[in-house]
């Protein structure tokens, strides 16, 4: 693990200025009750990591003043802690005594929420119609705030990035934030829901907008690279800005930047709604009865991500749900150059589970330079993938830094 060690030497400063875990059904009993949040105005989000372990229940974000691998290390005590079945609160306590000037928060349905290192946060309780809120500030070391296993609760970190000219905003919105929250959690909002409306009204607000990523704690759903930076020492997706537009009366949607050439839907020409970063995240974070969620595999860009969940989302809603009908649909987005870059759809790469009401695509992306499939390839697939990858070095970079996380999700999945 040396090269991954000095490439992370490389990489410039990254550090989640926003960490939020919001439980508000601690029973865990419905899919859409724990959710958690990281944003910053710092570039790098992507090492941020924020990890959700399916099996657990439990979301591990971190932030602080370290460097990258300190706070990796501290990360994977943390992790290993909560292996071997210690409380979150524990586990937080192994993890920062790794590296005191980082912060570690941790929590899930059922679990609670524990907080350690350098932190400035609001806790929020809720009781009936009471609302509880206090905060707390550490430079670092070993002061824990821990939360009840039982409660409705939220917690809010937020600290301005120096250089982000909205500096001095953080201690207002964090209250402001806290308050809401509250009042979300109070009228009976699900976690999923207000971990992203906060997250639309800090990025506004304070803006430490970057992301980052959502993850829904109970279903173990994750934007995963959605909107971290697309290459390294990069920002990634801001939070509060227009991410695509969608027709209210047929669903058909064009993401930015294409949507600004758009004011009516080409279908039925109604006019269209924008909805922002935060939106997206919420809807593909969000367990609903009637869609299926969508997962996307290796893929190029964020908007190529959205047009093929439409298309699957579409489709499914006209009740096809059969892998050769996705498979179908995506070739011909190809075929229609509404999708460049990507191979054909192989039966293998689509898997739907419909009790988890869950689609998994493998999109299998074509070398630099390749905007259509060749017709007939010599070269296997997993070449063309990897070929499309490794373009660059930050191409290289990036799947070193993936593979930090493909590692920690490895012993995650192990649990
Ligand atoms: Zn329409």
């Amino acid at each position: 693990m040396i090269p991954l060690i000095a490439l992370l030497a490389l990489v410039s400063g990254a550090s989640a200025t926003f960490n939020m875990i919001v439980i508000t059904d601690p029973s865990g009993k419905d899919p859409n009750g724990a959710a958690a949040a990281s944003m910053s105005f710092a570039p790098n989000m992507f090492q941020s990591t924020f990890l959700v372990s399916k099996k657990l229940h439990v979301a591990v974000l971190a932030g602080g003043l370290s460097k990258g691998t300190a706070r990796l290390e501290a990360i994977l005590a943390c992790i290993r802690a909560l292996e071997l079945g210690e409380d979150i609160e524990s586990a937080v306590r192994a993890g920062i005594s790794r590296s005191p000037t980082d912060r570690l928060l941790v929590g899930g349905p059922g679990k609670g929420v524990a907080v350690g290192g350098s932190y400035d946060i609001a806790v929020v309780i809720v009781k009936g119609n009471k609302i509880i809120i206090k905060q707390y500030h550490s430079s670092g070391g070993p002061n824990i705030v821990r939360i009840p296993k039982n409660v409705k609760c939220a917690v809010i970190h937020l600290r301005n990035t120096p250089g982000n000219p909205m500096y001095g905003t953080a201690t207002k919105v964090r209250i402001e934030a806290a308050i809401m929250a509250g009042r979300m959690i109070r009228d009976g909002l699900p976690a999923t829901e207000i971990v992203t409306r906060i997250m639309g009204y800090v990025a506004k607000k304070s803006g430490e907008k970057y992301g980052g990523g959502v993850v829904n704690i109970t279903a173990g759903l994750s934007t995963g690279d959605t909107f971290v930076p697309p290459k390294l020492n990069a920002r990634g997706i801001p939070m509060d800005t227009a991410y695509r537009k969608v027709c209210p009366k047929c669903g058909w949607s064009v993401a930015y930047p294409a949507a600004s050439k758009y004011s009516r839907c080409p279908v039925c020409g109604s006019s269209l709604r924008t909805e922002y970063a935060w939106q997206v995240a919420r809807d593909m974070i969000t367990v609903r009865k009637d869609q299926p969620i969508v997962r996307v595999y290796g893929i190029k860009s964020v908007y190529d991500k959205v047009s093929i969940v439409e298309t699957v989302q579409t489709l499914v809603q006209a009740g096809k749900k059969q892998p050769e009908d996705i498979a179908r649909a995506i070739d011909s987005d190809i075929d229609n150059n509404t999708l460049l870059g990507y191979d054909y759809i192989l039966p293998g790469d689509v898997k739907v589970e419909p009790e988890a009401n869950l689609i998994t695509i493998y999109m299998r992306p074509l070398p630099e330079g390749y905007k259509k499939p060749p017709l007939k390839t010599p070269i296997s697939p997993e070449t063309l993938h990897s070929l499309g990858l490794i373009s660059s070095a930050v191409g290289v970079a990036l799947i070193v830094l993936g593979g930090i996380r493909e590692l920690v999700n490895r012993r995650l999945r192990a649990w």
